[in-house]
């Protein structure tokens, strides 16, 4: 094996914190299944062995999911349910009976077969949703090899590390994530997986930190490589040199100061330095999320994703399982508000239930509050879940993507309906709960005036927006120095939107990356805006901007970057005003920035 060297691998951030540790590659050895076939009258037979494999691997993967959700939460114990779906499909259980009847196959191989088969339709496909369940596939795949070929199922993993380690392999699946002993784990990095594979979202659960995606590298990293994992930027040195480490070491350290500096600053109120208070609330991707946010004394969320709900489900999730979810952050939040986004599907978000249309343009196509509106039954499967939670706490529904009335009336009136409907039930729920959209694309900012009349308010999602107002994929990192909230055309935008919604007197928020941004933020609070949505690691630093703001300094610093010539310079100005009165030095994303 060659020595190992000093190298930096990028990918992609899938779980924050910083590990330091030696490398324990673990690959997950697929069995080699025998290429036998079998005489005509051991056919049945090996159907049938084929069936208690099944039952046996189903078997095993509710105990898993017991076991996870005895350690981490009923959220995270789903994440095993398309995995016992899987073993019930059609597709892939008639087919290989078809297999082992007409080629004469055995059950190992004819599953094999079969399981081949699905994972190279997955791979070629484009589809997040589809990458996002391969590792399912693979754990569906050992556990029913195992039964069927007789190995302990212990076989399949190349040794858990007998010392804390960073576990480096080719893919991580829910299972093995789940299984390995914690006390030796430190971090994880693989070659494939994304953001929100299961197994990330388990890292998430587990608070160890994780980067995905790094590619074929992972190939080279030799047992006991030294390795610092940087989950929030998506890195992963291999053999630091002393400088990194000591870095490193500073940064893991100021990272669990800020953490209990957050605590600590959960008291304060985020209150400007003239005495403007500012409604600072956090995004969720997760139900789990919101205790975190709770606890850092956010005002509320102002935006809770739904899409987990749908990631890798062959059929849409029904009522009960999407209530008890929204319930469960309605009560952890109390009489915090908590903004829920309908489905935001399509784009590269296309669940397995769902006829994947083959687009150009899937950003321009099918997407949002137009594939809800135009699948009714998901779409009042969902509102009468929110409506119903509505009972146990301060919900509000939000709609994403939208651009004109009609979409609204249209939502509107199937919300009627589902009051209606849930009126004759006895059901209760909050008859006045709000009804606001995303402002997110051009055409719903230059005509929030009309909208506003509509909608009880506004929440504006700067990710899509930048992306339509300056025709740059928001996913193209070709194209990442063209993505520029601060270009003066996306600040008029931003001013025109907020001051529309205000005129109009409907709450205005805004919950894009950009106000988990310093200078972003900074900017918002300049052209008005009086509440923030943010992600939970940036909570600390926007509270700390707030708190050393004066906001009529923002607002002329906003009006000089409106009438900057370029992003660029925007951002300079702000920027230039912003250390006149704060110590930028307090705040480690810009710091980070300077380091490339
Ligand atoms: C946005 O577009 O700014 C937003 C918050 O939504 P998402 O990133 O989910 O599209
Ligand atoms: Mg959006």
């Amino acid at each position: 094996m060659s020595a190992p060297v000093h190298r930096v691998l990028e990918g992609i951030p899938a779980a924050p914190g910083i590990a330091v540790g030696p490398a324990h590659p673990l690959r997950i050895r697929e069995p080699a299944v025998p290429h036998v076939t079998i005489p005509p009258d051991l056919v049945e037979a090996e159907v049938e062995k084929f069936h208690a494999a099944r039952a046996w691997a189903k078997r095993r993967i509710e105990e898993l999911r017991e076991e996870t959700r005895r350690r981490l939460g009923p959220i995270e114990a789903k994440i095993f349910d398309p995995q016992l779906a899987m073993l019930d499909d059609p597709e892939l259980v008639e087919r290989t009976v078809q297999y082992i009847r007409d080629g004469y196959l055995t059950a190992a191989r004819a599953f094999n077969l079969r399981i081949l088969e699905i994972r190279s339709e997955w791979l070629n496909s484009t589809h997040a949703m589809l990458l996002d369940r391969i590792a399912d596939l693979t754990d569906t795949q050992l556990l029913v090899l195992a039964k069927l070929l007789d190995l302990p199922d212990t076989d399949l993993l190349h040794g858990t590390p007998d010392r804390p380690a960073v576990i480096v392999a080719r893919e991580l699946t829910p299972s093995v994530t789940v299984r390995l002993d914690p006390d030796r784990v430190l971090g994880f990095v693989t070659g494939g997986g994304t953001r929100t594979s299961h197994a990330s979202i388990l890292c998430r659960s587990l608070g160890l930190p994780a980067v995905v995606g790094v590619g074929d590298a992972v190939d080279e990293i030799a047992p006991g490589t030294e390795c610092i994992v940087d989950g929030l930027r998506g890195r992963v040195l291999l053999q630091p040199t002393e400088t990194e480490r000591e870095r490193y070491r500073e940064r893991a350290e100021k990272a669990r100061s800020l953490q209990r500096e957050l605590r600590a600053l959960a008291a304060e109120e985020p209150v400007t330095r003239d005495g403007t208070r500012i409604e600072l609330l956090a995004n969720i991707d997760l139900p789990s999320e919101a205790v975190w946010a709770a606890e850092a004394g956010v005002d509320g969320i102002g935006l809770f994703r739904t899409e987990f709900l749908v990631v890798g489900k062959r059929s849409i999730p029904d009522e009960e399982e999407q209530y008890e979810a929204f319930r469960a952050v309605a009560l952890t939040m109390g009489s915090r508000p908590v903004t829920v986004r309908t489905f935001d599907l399509g784009g590269d978000k296309f669940p397995l239930f769902l006829e994947i249309p083959r687009e150009e343009n899937p950003f321009l196509g099918w997407r949002a509050i137009r594939v809800t509106l135009d699948m009714p039954e998901l779409f009042r499967k969902q509102l009468r879940a929110i409506l119903r939670a509505s009972a146990h706490g301060r919900l509000q529904i939000c709609l994403p993507m939208v651009n004109s009335v009609t979409e609204v009336l249209e939502t509107r009136r199937l919300l009627e309906e589902s009051k209606a409907e849930l009126r004759e039930e006895g059901k209760v729920f909050d008859e006045r709960c709000p009804l606001g959209i995303m402002v997110e694309t051009p055409a719903a900012v230059f005509t929030a005036e009309i909208l506003a009349r509509h909608v009880d308010f506004f929440s504006l999602g700067t990710n899509d927006l930048v992306q339509y107002a300056l025709a740059v994929d928001r996913g193209n990192a070709r194209l990442a120095r063209f993505y520029d909230p601060f270009h003066p055309g996306v600040i008029r935008m931003l001013r025109h939107a907020i001051e529309a919604g205000h005129a109009a007197g409907i709450p205005v928020s805004l919950c894009g990356e950009m106000a988990s941004d310093v200078v972003g933020a900074y900017l918002l609070l300049g052209l008005g805006l009086k509440s923030l949505s943010v992600n939970t690691n940036a909570l600390r630093e926007i509270k700390t901007l707030i708190r050393a703001v004066r906001l009529e300094e923002a607002q002329e610093a906003a009006r000089a970057a409106e009438a900057a010539s370029t992003g660029h310079e925007a951002r300079r100005r702000l920027l230039e005003t912003l250390g006149r009165s704060v110590d930028l030095a307090a705040f480690e994303s810009l710091e980070r920035e300077g380091e490339g």
